[in-house]
Parts: structure tokens; sequence; C-alpha cells
């Protein structure tokens, strides 16, 4: 299908070059027909209560498994997506895909069953963002309070006046935000106040190191209780061992999300363990 370079062309680039480029151009049109292709799925991770062990919500993360690549990880292939702008249309489908499975989730599980849903930096710079996001939601017919928008925060504290007008857009539809990978960028303190997100979450790189490493252990509860002082409920990420569970739990922290708890799900999988948590 795709036209052969030219031969001047071509002797620009070594054959190292060319073949990387040959790799990454033949990857960003497989990624491309990944949704006509029926290659993505959505699988749902628990957000669990640290006070009761109850899943209160779960965060939506995207499965892309290639028939001709076998399956690829989100972190490889979102900058991708992000590259040639697909993302765009790929963020579409992840919101109207996790939304249609919320309605199951209220419907079986509980009714204020909360969805987290991650976005990136081009579909938070998108220009019709808010405008997708409220069509989305109006089709879906799903309680705007229910869902929370994940992003990092690199992209909250980047450009951080735009990114205050988005946020109050996104908040004008009813919908709640979290602060991801929170501990692994800069923060104006200010800014952070002003999101009023709803959750901020703990990067997984500190919890790691919990509760072996003194000085991890110390800025972990820190940023545990700035999240209160900020009014935030503060997630953990990444959480794997008791250890690091007794150590949160002793630090005020809310919600644990890690494989301690429970991997990420499918939908069936995430009724049954609601069913029997
Ligand atoms: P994230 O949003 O910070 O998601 C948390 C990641 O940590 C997930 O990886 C999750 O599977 C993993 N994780 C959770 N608990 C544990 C644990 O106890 N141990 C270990 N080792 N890992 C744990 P995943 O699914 O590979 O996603 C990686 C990143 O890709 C996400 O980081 C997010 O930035 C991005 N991503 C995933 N789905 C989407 C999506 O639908 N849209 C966008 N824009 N980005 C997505
Ligand atoms: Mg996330
Ligand atoms: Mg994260
Ligand atoms: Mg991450």
């Amino acid at each position: 299908k795709s036209k052969e370079n030219g031969k001047g062309i071509s002797t620009l680039f070594n054959d190292e070059m060319n073949k990387q480029l040959k790799t990454k151009i033949r990857l960003e049109e497989l990624l491309r027909s990944s949704l006509k292709n029926n290659e993505m799925n959505l699988v749902y991770q628990p957000k669990v209560s640290i006070s009761n062990r109850a899943m209160n919500g779960a965060e939506a993360l995207l499965r892309w498994n290639s028939r001709e690549l076998g399956s690829i990880s989100p972190s490889d292939f979102i900058p991708i997506a992000e590259e040639t702008g697909f993302i765009l249309e790929l963020g579409d489908w992840v919101l109207q895909q996790a939304l249609r499975d919320l309605s199951d989730f209220q419907k079986v599980l509980s009714s204020d069953f909360e969805m987290a849903v991650n976005l990136s930096a081009s579909q938070f710079h998108d220009k019709k963002l808010v405008t997708r996001i409220e069509q989305i939601i109006q089709t879906s017919q799903i309680n705007p309070s229910t869902v929370n928008l994940e992003i990092t925060e690199n992209m909250a504290m980047e450009e951080s006046n735009k990114a205050i007008d988005i946020i109050n857009h996104l908040k004008e539809l009813g919908l709640s935000l979290s602060i991801d990978d929170f501990g692994t960028g800069y923060s104006s303190y200010n800014y952070l106040k002003q999101y009023k997100a709803k959750y901020l979450k703990i990067d997984k790189s500190f919890v790691d190191e919990i509760p072996e490493d003194k000085s991890s252990g110390l800025i972990l509860k820190n940023i545990i209780n700035l999240g209160h002082i900020l009014n935030m409920e503060v997630i953990a990420e990444g959480v794997e061992t008791e250890d690091q569970f007794h150590f949160l739990k002793s630090s005020n922290c809310d919600i644990i999300q890690g494989y301690y708890f429970s991997k990420p799900l499918s939908k069936e999988e995430l009724i049954a363990y609601g069913r029997t948590d």
C-alpha cells in the first residue's frame, strides 16, 4: 500500500535509520487501524478505601492487543497516538466505552460508583475537549459527578493559567479531577490549591520505597498531609505489599490502588470483585 521512497531520499538514511523509520511508520499504521480492528479494550483497576476496604470506584486503563504485534503497553503506544493525533479519536473511544461500562457497574454495584479516566496532554489542550466530553456524557446519561478525569501533575502545571481555565470548564460540567503521578514533577502549591481536584494520586515510585527508605516515608507522609490541607483525598498508586498498606494506613492515606488489592480487571471480573468485597 505505501509507496516506495525515491532512491534520492533513501540514500539520506543509513540502513539502521531506514529500518527504524519503517518500523515507526508501520507502528503508526497499525495503531490507526486498531479501533476498527477491535484490538483495543479497557481494563479496570479497583480503588479501595483504606478505612473499610470497600471499592468505591475504578480507573479505566487502555489495552492494545495487536493482531500483528501482540500486546503493547499504553506507556509505549500513547506517546505515538499523541504524536500522530490519533489520541483524540482514541480518547473519545475510551471515554465512551468507560461510561458504557460504568452504567452497568452502577446498576449492579452501587449507583455512586465512580469511574476515573486518564486524559493525555493533547486531549487536555484540545480546543474541543469540553464539547466532546459534554456530548459523550449526555449520550451516556451518566451522572457527571461520578466521572473523574485524571491529568498528570506535569499537565496541570505547564501553562497553568490555561490549565486552570480548562479545569474550570470541566468542573462546570460537573466532573471531578485527579492529579496523577504526583511527586514526579514540579508543583506550584498556589495552583494546586486553585485546581480543587478531588484526588491527589501519589506516584508509585514513592510507594515502592516504603517502608524501608525513611526519607521516602517522610515525603509520603508529608504529601498526604499536603493533600488533606488542600482538601483532597489522597490515593497511593502501586501498593503491592502488606507492609506498604500498613504504613499508608498509619499515615492517614485515604485510598489504595495496587496489586495488593487487585490488578486491573475485565469488566466481568470487576463486577465479581465488587460483589464479594
Ligand atoms: P497511570 O494512569 O499512572 O496508571 C497506573 C499504572 O500503574 C497502570 O499501568 C497500572 O496497571 C499500574 N499499576 C497499578 N498498580 C500497580 C502495582 O501494584 N504494581 C505495578 N507494578 N503496577 C501497578 P498501565 O495500565 O500500564 O498504564 C500506564 C500508563 O499509561 C498510565 O499510568 C497512564 O498514564 C497511561 N494510560 C493508560 N490508559 C490510558 C488511557 O486510556 N488514556 C491515556 N491518555 N493514558 C492512559
Ligand atoms: Mg491514571
Ligand atoms: Mg499514575
Ligand atoms: Mg503513571
